[in-house]
């Protein structure tokens, strides 16, 4: 039995700390938040509840395989549906349609819209959703977090909220341990759930893999508002997108230029069709997520500009007055990812996904320099997103225990 200790408690620290623990390792989760989940946090507000930033999933066989690992089913620790439709995407008002529908009757309706041939049809064909599925978890995504943590429990992993890791320890190229919150804990071994690029920052410099970041090309950053209206809105799906503007010249904004779009496109998730628990009733959750370009920074005036400008969009191409039905809207501050997340360049949801930084030109997960810390994150294998971060737990472990065993 080994002391194992993991950084950070978002899906791919819970997918490794299952495995981990199920073979018999003392395997303790330190989370600097107070909520265990990670990027998977909800919030609540007077009967609202918002998931904060996955807001469904695909492919729900990796969580079927995952339990399966365990000899239990996912069905017996949460519920999730296929959505219907996956998305509904506005082009103008009274024009939208609705997917899944064959990658045929994709391109012809993208083609009448005047988006044949642009980055955003390169994006939806190539999205796993026309072929695969687009899922939702009854209770909102933390339903899922919750999941996974019980089940690490039963195994005995420990966990650690309000626990922040400022250093990892390391001698004679060997983790011996790691600094919580001042004090000194050892370990035997130490998996690193955190953007890469921060577990790099706990380490000596010496034993850093990657001193020079700006290798790395890092996506892009968003906007977010939290919305609670007090009526149920029309003409909208569970996820709906608004691509009643020019996306190329959005997509400039966010990768070119990089300034602020003058005309986003935007998502929009309103998870109270689906699911009655999390809205009053009679009332709708909406949540709101505009791509923009990283380092941009935000603050409040450059917010109600923002809001304004989609709630207006979204009243002309809904055919619908909203702005009187606003019980209360929060929004997530850009700059906010870096302090909570510590994400590199200030504020970048995930690596870019780029061929130069697929397969095996991502980041290594064994630390090359420190014979037992390993890395679970975006930039390593297999990519972004709760399903891959999943698989990504698994592998991860799968080597630490084969370096336990040599
Ligand atoms: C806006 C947005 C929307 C998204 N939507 C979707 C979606 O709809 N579907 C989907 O599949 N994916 C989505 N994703 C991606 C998905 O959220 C991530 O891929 C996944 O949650 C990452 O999990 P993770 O295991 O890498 O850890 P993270 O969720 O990044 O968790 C890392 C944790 O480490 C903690 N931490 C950091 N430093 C320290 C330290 N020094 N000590 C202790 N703890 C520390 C952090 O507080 C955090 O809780 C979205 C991401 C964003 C940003």
């Amino acid at each position: 039995m080994r002391k194992i200790a993991i950084i950070g408690s978002g899906f791919s620290s819970l997918s490794a700390a299952c495995f981990l623990s199920s073979k018999g390792h003392e395997v303790s989760v330190f989370e600097k938040e107070g909520v265990i989940g990670g990027r998977a946090r909800k919030k609540e507000i007077n009967g609202f509840t918002f998931d904060m930033w996955p807001t469904f999933f695909c492919m729900s066989d990796i969580f079927d395989r995952f339990f399966d690992r365990f000899n239990v089913k996912t069905l017996d620790y949460f519920n999730f549906e296929r959505l219907h439709p996956s998305y509904q995407i506005y082009f103008s008002n009274s024009n939208s349609i609705s997917l899944p529908c064959s990658k045929e009757q994709l391109l012809n309706a993208l083609e009448e819209n005047g988006k044949g041939n642009s980055k955003f049809s390169d994006l939806l064909i190539n999205d796993a959703d026309v072929n695969l599925q687009t899922l939702y978890v009854k209770g909102g995504m933390f339903k899922i977090i919750e999941s996974i943590k019980r089940l690490a429990e039963s195994f005995g992993t420990t966990f650690f909220a309000n626990s922040m890791v400022e250093e990892i320890v390391v001698d004679q190229k060997s983790a011996k341990g790691i600094i919580v919150n001042g004090d000194y804990k050892e370990f035997d071994l130490i998996l690193s759930g955190i953007d890469y690029q921060s577990t790099e920052s706990l380490l000596n410099n010496r034993y850093r893999n990657y001193n020079n970041q700006d290798n790395y090309r890092l996506s892009y950053s968003a906007l977010l508002f939290y919305v609670g209206f007090d009526k149920k809105i029309k003409n909208v799906s569970h996820n709906t997108i608004f691509l009643d503007t020019d996306f190329d010249f959005h997509a400039e904004n966010i990768y070119d230029l990089p300034e602020w779009p003058e005309n986003p496109m935007f998502y929009a998730s309103f998870p109270s069709i689906t699911d009655n628990t999390i809205a009053p009733q009679g009332k709708e959750t909406g949540i709101f997520l505009i791509p923009i370009a990283l380092g941009l920074g935000d603050n409040d005036a450059i917010k109600n500009v923002y809001f304004e400008k989609i709630i207006s969009r979204m009243e002309k191409m809904t055919d619908q007055k909203l702005r009187d039905n606003i019980e209360f809207f929060e929004s997530y501050y850009v700059n906010n990812l870096s302090s909570d997340y510590f994400s590199s360049k200030e504020d970048a949801i995930e690596l870019a996904n780029t061929i130069a930084q697929s397969s095996s030109n991502k980041a290594n997960i064994k630390n090359k320099k420190v014979r037992n810390l390993f890395y679970i994150d975006g930039l390593t294998i297999p990519d972004l997103g709760i399903s891959s971060s999943m698989i990504s737990g698994e592998i991860v472990a799968e080597e630490a225990l084969k370096s336990i065993s040599k």
